[in-house]
């Protein structure tokens, strides 16, 4: 299942800048979606990434257009295991509202996806003016994951701590656990994002493909930090899900896999959660139960309490999971929506 990561955000706090940030990572195959209110795609022609396949949706924005625009047929197009794509960007107008865009995401009938995030880029200097400007907090951060605040660089230095205080409390007002990260020129780290290939240049050439690469980050980017815990023994599926439904406050992405056991046995799951949406299927197959263990990736993440969440969570089940944590899990795999998975609860 390929995440799908929807970037909204008022016209100009840059989106295509942040669009093209993320596709610049060589060996991770990304498609696009650019959504365009006019009838001709302008967009299209900003991209200036790595893009592995590219549709677009014109002539309106796609949660008021009937039938979305065709997104649904658009995302099964781009998930077919062909494509091999690592991940699916979706540019949506700046007339898009995130809480529509997550309603159409999670009641579409596209298959092979999952959700991967809604990213809401927000223009520091021009917010106050544009997105927030009523006396209640916007209500479209309530159904984002991640909110980068655009154009920090444009703030005088001075005062860069204190806008984006504001902003935070602004957004934090109507989303308590939304994940903020300052930015300039929208240089977002593609690892809090998505999984990016490792091990991207060949040995011979990395010198090269380095320095022309540190040539275009004109404003370096701060990296996100990852901590693995492993899971080799079953672990409670109460335990697991407590982590999922509340994970430390630092923690942007949680993926990997993970035992755990059930009434008689035990069995293997993929796990994904992104901001506040959880994703569990049954195992990829041909993966090693060897291997099995959960990655924490965060912006400034607190490594400490990510591994002791992570141990806490992994500790192996000593005893049979309650008739309640089956319900829970077996309710979060129908949630993820794994026409596949029906029975899980049972071994
Ligand atoms: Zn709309």
């Amino acid at each position: 299942m390929i995440p799908v990561i929807v970037l909204t955000g008022y016209l100009g706090a840059g989106k295509t800048s942040l669009l093209n940030r993320l596709l610049t990572r060589p060996g991770t195959r990304v498609g696009v979606i650019i959504n365009d209110i006019g009838k001709v795609n302008v967009d299209t022609g900003l991209i200036t990434g790595q893009v592995d396949a590219a549709e677009s949706i014109a002539g309106g924005c796609v949660c008021c257009l009937p039938d979305s625009g065709g997104l649904d047929e658009l995302l099964e197009k781009l998930a077919q295991p062909r494509l091999r794509l690592d991940a699916i960007i979706v540019e949506a107008s700046g007339a898009a509202d995130p809480l529509n865009v997550d309603r159409l995401l999670r009641f579409g009938n596209a298959k092979g996806i999952r959700p991967g995030g809604i990213i809401d880029v927000v223009d520091a200097v021009e917010h106050r003016h544009t997105v927030d400007t009523a006396a209640l907090a916007p209500a479209r951060f309530t159904a984002t994951s991640l909110v980068v605040v655009n154009k920090m660089d444009r703030i005088a230095p001075e005062h860069r701590q204190e806008t984006l205080r504001q902003i935070s409390a602004r957004i934090r007002e109507s989303n308590p656990s939304v994940a903020i990260v300052p930015t300039s020129h929208a240089a977002l780290d593609p690892d809090l994002v998505f999984d990016v290939a490792q091990g991207e240049d060949p040995t011979d050439e990395l010198p090269l493909a380095a320095a022309s690469r540190a040539a275009h980050d004109h404003a370096a980017a701060p990296h996100a930090r990852a901590v693995t815990v492993r899971c080799p023994a079953p672990a409670d599926p109460g335990a697991l899900l407590d982590l999922l439904e509340s994970p430390p406050a630092t923690v942007y992405r949680l993926k990997g896999h993970a035992k755990l056991r059930l009434a008689n046995g035990e069995r293997r799951y993929l796990v994904n959660m992104v901001g506040r949406s959880i994703h569990l299927s049954p195992a990829r197959p041909g993966s090693d139960p060897a291997d099995d263990a959960l990655v924490a990736v965060g912006m400034n993440l607190d490594e400490h309490a990510a591994t002791a969440a992570l141990d806490t969570a992994l500790a192996p089940a000593t005893e049979p999971p309650t008739p309640r944590s089956l319900t829970r899990l077996e309710r979060r795999v129908i949630l993820s929506n794994n026409a596949q998975a029906p029975e899980a609860g049972k071994p």
